[in-house]
């Protein structure tokens, strides 16, 4: 009988291991977590945080699922893999053996290096123990200054306006995730925040935090303008956590670097999830992602390899419904303005397959707040980006995946004025018609 250590309780180990218990019944399986509350929803943390969802709701799955997961538990921090003997170490020196192992130690928020960032106030949107510490501060806080960009930094700011702090939003460039979003797009966002209170500081970097008695008492900028605050969070990327690989001489350069079984360069250890860094065939790059879906999808897949069954991962379009200022957002393939950029880190909920300038053209329709922006190639849409009413988003989801044929309609879809929307819904009908999809 195989031992399968899964060292990780996140969304890409979980995947594995219902993946391994799908074709082995009956092999040992291990489970390593750091965190006490084991497997819980991390998307679901701003909407705890922004008091939508109760605390229960994070957690999918009941006692009794991972009873029938048939696993042995150890709480514990893995240190390094020990190839020679297949065993890995924790923190506290005890080793456990493994014959297959998957690391799917996920990300971490990037910890910001300025002066008084060692203060009582600091907060991340990271795991769930450092969001009860976020709805503790804000229970006495009446101002926040959030930095940062993209989702986790606008998930912070909303978060926090609904825990009833005034938010000051500090953003480097002179729009909010220019490199996603074009301007329209982001002007609208931070419009919908002015209008719920929150102050835009453009083009503002924090120098420093001031404190009294440890607890955070102010920011100051890098022009010197002051900000009273008893909270500041920062959202200013993630980095896959490489601890475990560096230690062991397991091959990374950004992430933990696998082949299209998910494999890394030591014999039957695998890595998964927002720690690993894989190839993604639509724009022909080793990229990272942080998405809930895609390492689920790792995880399910390096869970067959490991048992035994072998399968490529061939990884989806990267896709992700988002809210940003209350404006369902969903974002689909390569729809960027500045091209990727390997040396930025990404945030939580994104991918860098966005980031990336496809070779398209664009066609857009705009009504208030109801956008679509398509970004068209020769005969494939590239990449969406649907705000607002959602009614194509599954559609464009499937005709971007799938690329799908558009040559009949790409013309009109390239005409201003064209009601995009009409346009798309009836490709789509017929499409499913004639496929019977
Ligand atoms: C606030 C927030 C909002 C997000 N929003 C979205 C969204 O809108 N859409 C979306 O698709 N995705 C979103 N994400 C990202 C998504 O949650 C991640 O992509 C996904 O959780 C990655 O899964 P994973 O299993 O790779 O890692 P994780 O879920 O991070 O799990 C890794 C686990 O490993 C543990 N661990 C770390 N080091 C060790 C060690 N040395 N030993 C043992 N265990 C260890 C960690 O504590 C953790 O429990 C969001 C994440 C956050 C935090």
């Amino acid at each position: 009988m195989s031992r399968f250590v899964i060292v990780g309780s996140g969304a890409a180990g979980i995947a594995a291991i219902q993946s391994i218990r799908e074709l082995d019944k009956n092999s040992e399986i291990v489970l390593v977590m750091a965190e006490k509350e084991g497997y819980y929803s991390r998307p679901g943390l701003a909407y705890y945080l922004n008091k939508e969802i109760p605390e229960a709701q994070l957690f999918p799955f009941s006692k009794d699922d991972f009873s029938q997961m048939n696993l042995k538990i150890i709480f514990g921090i893995v240190e390094s893999v020990l190839p020679e003997t297949k065993a890995i170490s924790f923190s506290d020196g005890k080793t456990i053996r493994y014959d297959k192992l998957l690391i799917a130690v996920g990300a971490k928020a990037v910890r910001s290096s300025i002066s008084g960032t060692d203060l009582d106030g600091i907060i991340y949107l990271d795991m769930l123990s450092t969001i009860k510490i976020a709805i503790k501060k804000a229970k006495k806080a009446k101002t926040a200054v959030i930095v940062g960009g993209g989702i986790t930094a606008i998930e912070l700011v909303e978060g926090l306006i609904a825990q009833k702090v005034k938010v000051h939003f500090l953003l480097r460039k002179d729009r909010f995730w220019g490199n996603v979003l074009d301007s329209e797009e982001s002007q609208l966002v931070e419009n919908r925040l002015k209008d719920e209170g929150v102050v835009i500081h453009y083009q503002t970097e924090i120098e420093s935090i001031s404190g009294k008695k440890g607890k955070v008492f102010a920011i100051r900028t890098k022009t010197g303008e002051e900000i009273p605050c008893q909270i500041v969070g920062f959202a200013i990327g993630v980095r896959p956590r490489l601890h475990i690989a560096e230690k062991s001489g397991i091959k990374s350069e950004r992430g933990i670097l696998v082949n299209e079984f998910l494999e890394t360069n030591f014999p039957d250890v695998y890595a998964a999830g927002d720690v690993a860094e894989v190839y993604d065939p639509h724009i022909g790059k080793h990229i990272l992602d942080s998405l809930w879906d895609l390492a689920r999808s790792q995880g399910k897949i390096a869970g067959f390899n490991m048992a035994g069954k072998k399968k490529k991962y061939i990884k989806d379009v990267p896709f992700n419904v988002t809210r940003l200022a209350g404006l369902t957002t969903t974002i689909i393939g390569a729809i960027g303005q500045k091209g990727m950029d390997t040396k930025a880190e990404i945030v939580r909920g994104e991918s860098e397959t966005w980031q990336e300038i496809p070779d398209a053209l664009v066609s857009q329709y705009k009504f208030d707040s109801n956008r679509i922006r398509l970004m068209i190639g020769e005969n494939t849409i590239v990449g969406a980006l649907i705000m607002g009413d959602q009614t194509l988003s599954e559609a464009l989801h499937q005709i971007v995946n799938q690329k799908i044929d558009i040559s009949t309609i790409r013309d009109k879809l390239l005409q201003s004025q064209v009601p995009l929307g009409e346009t798309l819904a009836n490709f789509w009908k017929e499409w499913r018609k004639e496929n019977a999809y």
